[in-house]
């Protein structure tokens, strides 16, 4: 019951492996490809309580010695501060080259332990174990690492692969109901960009997805294969890499607008709600059915997701301020705007001069 995509990029092929139990077996997958005997492991306080013990005991029954580096849940810890704590703590510990990074966490801590490995003696083994199901379906596939800084966020990172990605599908009972809901949303946007027969299969079996078992592994490895597919052919995001953003255009804006609060909305709602609003829009601007709208809004309503800017609890910004933030988040040139819209479910395509008036006009219905 596990299953396994590999990743092609160059020379650096790798495995993620996906299926329940594996934070159990991480010492002995991580031993049998990598020649490291000490390994620094780097995740949050909320996941080091549920699955930090285990993957020690794991790591030492295999020999590999270890230190940790514990960070504060949440998006701030992709900072230089935080960074540099990682980078003293691994030197300290007199950690080479050959010896393995391990990020055990949500996205949050795999982009930063992605970064500390890709800098530290010029680049160390990296291994990710991601525990959220957004890491396991989008952050720990690709290789984009990095931090935030006061002028945005990952505007500092490396590409930088890892080894191996060890998806323990169990471990994400631990997860919060809200943050694994969040994820889905990611799930569903590889079959909206082009991929309509996953995108039935979910509207299907999402019941089984979120209760476990082996539909969940079945969506994540499809989510995985969709991703590795589209970076191997565009590892440096100079064209279809650029699909992975559908939804995502309208979503920053709106975490913008809401102030990264998350307890009003987090990526993957913003993502859910962006991934709507570009169905719509694209059924606007006559290039997709407003039925395949319609599809997209009820399937991210059934598994309790939001779908519209007024899902949102308090007050937001009004068009403008949305365009702006949709602005900075994008280059216009020439008072256009470059979007992932779309002909249909799993059709999406990369629009190049979305006039900002239309986009203006169609936000103010929200207002
Ligand atoms: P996160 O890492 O903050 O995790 C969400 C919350 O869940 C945190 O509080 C975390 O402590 C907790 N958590 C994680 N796993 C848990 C578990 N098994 N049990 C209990 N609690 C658990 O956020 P995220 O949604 O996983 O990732 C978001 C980050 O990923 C953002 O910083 C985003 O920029 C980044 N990201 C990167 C890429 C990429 O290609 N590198 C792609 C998408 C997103
Ligand atoms: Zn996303």
């Amino acid at each position: 019951d596990t299953a396994t995509v590999s990743v092609g990029l160059g020379a650096r092929a790798y495995d993620i492996l996906i299926g329940p139990g594996l934070i159990v077996r991480a010492g002995a997958e991580i031993a049998a490809r990598l020649p490291g005997t000490r390994a620094a492991v780097i995740t949050d306080d909320n996941v080091a309580s549920a699955h930090l013990p285990v993957l020690q005991e794991s790591l030492g029954a295999v020999g590999i010695d270890s230190v940790t580096v514990q960070v504060r849940p949440g998006e701030r810890s992709k900072s230089f501060e935080t960074l540099q704590e990682a980078v003293d703590a691994i030197l300290a510990a007199r950690l080479e080259r050959r010896d393995t990074i391990i990020a055990l966490g949500g996205g949050v801590v795999g982009d930063l332990a992605g970064f500390v490995a890709s800098i530290v003696r010029r680049g160390m083994n990296f291994v990710q174990v991601p525990t959220s199901l957004l890491a396991q379906v989008d952050s720990s596939v690709g290789g984009k690492t990095g931090i935030n800084t006061a002028h945005g966020k990952n505007l500092v990172g490396a590409f930088h692969q890892p080894r191996l990605v060890l998806a323990d599908t169990a471990a994400l009972d631990t997860l919060p109901e809200r943050e694994f809901r969040a994820g889905y949303a990611e799930v569903v946007k590889y079959g909206l960009i082009n991929q309509p027969d996953f995108f039935a299969w979910l509207e299907q079996n999402w019941r089984e997805v979120f209760s476990g078992g082996s539909a969940r592994i079945e969506a994540i490895a499809r989510s995985c294969r969709a991703k590795a597919e589209t970076v191997e052919r565009d590892e440096r995001e100079t064209g279809e890499r650029a699909l992975l953003n559908l939804g995502h255009t309208f979503g920053h804006a709106l975490e913008a607008a809401t102030g990264y609060d998350g307890a009003r909305l987090v990526h993957g709602e913003g993502v859910a709600i962006g991934m709507a609003l570009a169905h719509r829009f694209s059924a606007r601007m006559n290039l997709a059915s407003p039925d395949d709208a319609a599809r997209v809004e009820s399937h991210l309503r059934a598994v309790g997701l939001p779908t519209s800017p007024k899902d949102i609890a308090g007050d937001l910004p009004g068009a403008d301020a949305l365009l702006s933030y949709i602005a900075q988040d994008k280059k216009v040139s020439r008072g256009a705007l470059t979007f992932i819209l779309t002909r249909g479910i799993g059709q999406a395509f990369i629009a190049k001069d979305v006039p900002a008036s239309e986009v203006h006009a169609f936000l103010k219905e929200f207002e």
